[in-house]
């Protein structure tokens, strides 16, 4: 029988031999180590990738005065996780244990790695995939202390998850030890929630963007310059832009406002995505398309939220939601869509905390062993069901229909009607929500007969449909009547008889919006299909036709 925990292990500790090492060797250059040197600590963002030749390293994480080893590597092993690639700031301290000897390869150095060695590179990459993976789950890093009815405490611990950022939650309500630690902190529970980062720096009630900058999440980008391409939004569409965009020679800058992958990057397995036939999670995919992004020269701003688009002498000002503004030759919108809430009494008080708009790890620990129920009937709700029934004894899969058939892929309607402990409740709506703090159950009424029945969820996840993210693009392009992006054929005469159409002979091209040179990608453009593999095609798409437009208009 194979042994799953050894394969694991090494995917995320792999030894390299005596030939890769060789050839990592040439990027970098060796140094001696002394018991007790560190080299690096949490929070350093500038530090060099190392690889053990002789000796000992354990990784610490020191919170509050109390360091914890969470692994040791020995000679053959390297150090580091995938935010030596993205320049964000490590989670842990490199320690030596016992002397010897290290490689050390500069993170610019490292990038050339990727580049040019592709098995060195899918070895890495792999590694620090995996490791990230374990850090979220081992309870390292930023320390999010909060009561489970604010809802800023959800969004600081929808923020870290969707980042896919190390964090401890620390409930106020639960843990007896949390108002003793706040005061030690100098903070009290009522100016919760409280982030402490690094056992030292202490914020209050931080928005996400004082959040990302502490830890050294945030990636900033020269504002000063003029891009020939401004993407906004890095979920699929965004970053498949990005790539192509930077690839084919265009100075390329992509704005996320929340985290990279979008709501792909939500997803704890997409399984459709062309290429990969054993699935790969949102996570996953996104990270792989940031260092590929990269290593075109592509530069990716987290988290910056575009506000504003306008038009001035044939260039476009992107206004930023933390003042000034950025300008670009031409602007793909790849700003994406979130999720409809239910219309039912009370949901806001267990959003967060019950009620999930996402199923990936950090939400399945939270109801892992309890029953699960999941609204809407597309594929996302499908995934979700199937995961979450790997978790939790019993999943209900709620459709407001008759026919899961009519919303849902043929491969996930079967794998759903497969499994044992998922329950489909056709034709049903949720009607109460039972609980104080915490969801206690659920109430359903069938709606041709009426009829309730309490479920026993003690969480709820709610895909039903989608809303565009197009408030950044009020009044400067024309929207469908439900927010979404207008392009090509779908405009009407009307909106193109403005000024900047008129000075060109020729209709939008596919894509383009009702402003020239602005194009819409993904599930953000009205009629989009509403998959990875399209919005990271019409990501490519939209990069084409910015070089058709660049070239007829010589701005
Ligand atoms: C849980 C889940 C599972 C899914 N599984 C699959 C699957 O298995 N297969 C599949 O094909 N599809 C799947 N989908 C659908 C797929 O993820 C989407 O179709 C795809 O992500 C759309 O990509 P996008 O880049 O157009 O938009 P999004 O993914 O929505 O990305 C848009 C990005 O823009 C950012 N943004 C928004 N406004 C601004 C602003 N003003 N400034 C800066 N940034 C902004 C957002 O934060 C976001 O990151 C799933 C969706 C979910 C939610």
């Amino acid at each position: 029988m194979i042994d799953r925990s050894d394969e694991i292990r090494s995917t995320r500790a792999p030894k390299l031999n005596e030939d890769q090492i060789e050839v990592l060797s040439r990027y970098g250059e060796t140094r001696k180590t002394e018991v007790g040197q560190v080299l690096f600590r949490a929070g350093d963002t500038t530090n060099d990738f190392f690889v053990v030749l002789e000796g000992e390293v354990e990784m610490i994480d020191d919170f509050a005065g109390e360091a914890r080893t969470i692994a040791v590597f020995l000679a053959g092993r390297f150090l580091g996780e995938l935010n030596i690639l993205t320049g964000q700031a490590m989670y842990l301290s490199a320690v030596v244990r016992k002397g010897g000897e290290v490689l050390a390869i500069s993170r610019e150095q490292l990038k050339e790695v990727v580049t040019e060695e592709p098995n060195l590179s899918d070895i890495i990459l792999k590694a620090f995939l995996a490791r990230r993976s374990y850090l979220m789950r081992t309870g390292v890093g930023l320390r999010i202390i909060g009561s489970r009815h604010s809802g800023d405490a959800a969004r600081l611990r929808e923020f870290a998850a969707r980042n896919r950022l190390p964090h401890v939650w620390i409930e106020l309500e639960e843990d007896p030890d949390a108002e003793a630690l706040l005061e030690k902190f100098g903070a009290k529970p009522s100016e919760t929630p409280v982030t402490i980062w690094q056992g030292e720096d202490v914020l209050k009630n931080p928005t996400n963007a004082e959040l990302a900058r502490i830890i050294g999440l945030k990636v900033g980008a020269p504002w000063e310059r003029t891009y020939d391409l401004v993407v906004i939004g890095a979920g699929p569409a965004g970053l498949g832009a990005s790539v192509y965009g930077a690839s084919e020679g265009l100075s390329t800058l992509a704005l996320e406002s929340v985290a990279l992958g979008g709501q792909a990057g939500t997803s704890s397995r997409i399984e459709n995505y062309l290429g990969f036939p054993a699935g790969l999670s949102g996570f996953e995919l996104a990270s792989r398309a940031l260092v590929q992004a990269d290593k075109f020269g592509a530069r990716t701003a987290v988290p910056e939220k575009a506000v504003s688009l306008k038009r001035e002498d044939g260039y476009y000002l992107i206004g930023l939601s933390e003042g000034g503004e950025v300008v670009a030759r031409s602007v793909i919108a790849a700003s994406g869509a979130r999720y409809r809430r239910l219309d039912v009494p009370r949901l806001g008080l267990f959003e967060g905390v019950s009620v999930h708009y996402a199923a990936t790890e950090a939400e399945a620990q939270r109801c892992e062993g309890k029953e699960a129920a999941v609204v809407g009937g597309g594929n996302s709700a499908g995934q979700a069901a199937l995961f979450l029934a790997g978790r939790t004894p019993r999943v209900y899969l709620l459709i407001r229909g008759d026919d899961l058939g009519k919303s849902m892929s043929r491969y996930l309607l079967d794998r759903v009607t497969e499994a044992e402990n998922v329950e489909l409740l056709p034709n049903t709506e949720v009607r109460e929500l039972m609980g104080e703090d915490r969801l206690d159950g659920v109430v359903v009424e069938d709606n041709r007969s009426g009829t309730r029945r309490t479920l026993g969820a003690r969480a709820l996840f709610v895909f039903i449909g989608a809303e565009a993210n197009t408030g950044w693009l009020e009044g400067a392009v024309e929207l469908d009547e439900r927010g979404f992006v207008l392009t090509g054929r779908e405009l009407d005469n009307s909106a193109l008889e403005e000024d900047a159409w008129r000075e060109r002979s020729r209709e939008p091209y596919p894509l383009e919006t009702s402003l020239p040179g602005v194009f819409a990608a993904g599930d953000v453009r009205s009629g989009s299909i509403k998959r990875c593999a399209s919005a990271v095609g019409e990501g490519a798409m939209a990069v084409r036709l910015v070089h058709q437009y660049l070239a007829d208009t010589g701005v």
